[in-house]
């Protein structure tokens, strides 16, 4: 019998991709963070947890043995002091992570979305992105290395009739700063990625289809696989990019989404 390459389910893996890395992940007290921090440590890396929830912030780097940083990734000065901070510390910014995002209920169709959360939506999914980006690079460039890897989602590359309006175009907005970026500084030994999750199980997502299945049936029937993700398996894909396996991977939309945005009729 050939054994797994990554041991039995849900345990450890076993490859150590990121050792003497430092990492930023933003957004790392829940969700896709917390499991890619825990992965990203688990390969090695030094991993710098920013959150704006203290609590679920200073625990995920507890538990990843890493450093908590209260950070707002609207705020300019602190994300510049979230990345200085990272890099006086561990001593290189070698993986950022920029993955902190918000889909409120009041981001919605197009025609009852209000001009405030529109704002607010496009403030923390996609200029938050473009300041982690800012401050990140120039740590990069002086080091001649670096992997940035930008959550943006599977409804960047398609269209929903179940509309979040602004959420949409944020993540859209991340895949063509991402791709931008990973050209520009390619020649530098930066690479920047887009990753394109589909739907993932999260605590949130698990809450809202249980009072309501019909909803999560609605979603479920576009999905090849039958199911949403675990946060594990974007957090593979999240270890992978930033590690040197995906030394020529760079400038693209990396979709993690059970085949989605490759379906037309989806298995019964
Ligand atoms: P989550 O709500 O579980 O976690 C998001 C984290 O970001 C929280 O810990 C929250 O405190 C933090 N955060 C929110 N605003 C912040 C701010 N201004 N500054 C710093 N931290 C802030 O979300 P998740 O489901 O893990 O989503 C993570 C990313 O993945 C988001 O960008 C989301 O849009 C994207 N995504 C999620 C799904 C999904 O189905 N869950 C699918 C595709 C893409």
């Amino acid at each position: 019998m050939t054994e797994s390459l990554t041991g039995p389910e849900g345990a450890t893996p076993q490859c150590r991709r990121l050792t003497g890395r430092t990492a930023v992940v933003t957004g790392a007290g829940s969700g896709i963070g917390l499991a890619s921090a825990r992965r990203l440590a688990s390969e090695g890396a030094k991993v710098v947890c920013a959150d704006v929830d203290g609590e679920r912030g200073k625990k995920a780097a507890e538990e990843t043995g890493g450093l908590y940083v209260e950070t707002d990734v609207t705020d300019s000065e602190q994300v510049e002091a979230l990345f200085r901070t990272a890099h006086e510390t561990y001593g290189s910014v070698d993986i950022a992570f920029n993955n902190a995002g918000i889909s409120p209920p009041d981001d919605d169709s197009i025609l009852t979305t209000g001009i405030d959360a529109w704002q607010r939506v496009q403030q923390v999914n996609l200029t938050s992105v473009y300041l982690c980006c800012k401050h990140a690079i120039p740590y990069m460039q002086r080091q001649g290395r670096g992997s940035i890897i930008n959550t943006a989602s599977f409804v960047a590359v398609l269209g929903a009739a179940t509309s979040q309006i602004s959420y949409t175009a944020s993540k859209g907005g991340v895949l063509a700063m991402s791709r931008e970026l990973g050209v520009q500084f390619a020649r530098e030994g930066i690479r920047v990625n887009a990753i394109c999750p589909g739907p993932v199980n999260t605590p949130l997502l698990k809450e809202l289809f249980a009072k309501d299945p019909e909803r999560a049936q609605r979603r479920l029937v576009h999905v090849p696989p039958g199911r949403f993700a675990e946060p594990e398996e974007i957090a593979a894909a999240v270890a992978f990019l930033a590690s040197d396996d995906a030394s020529f991977v760079n400038a693209t939309d990396f979709m993690v989404d059970g085949g989605i945005s490759g379906a037309y009729v989806t298995p019964v």
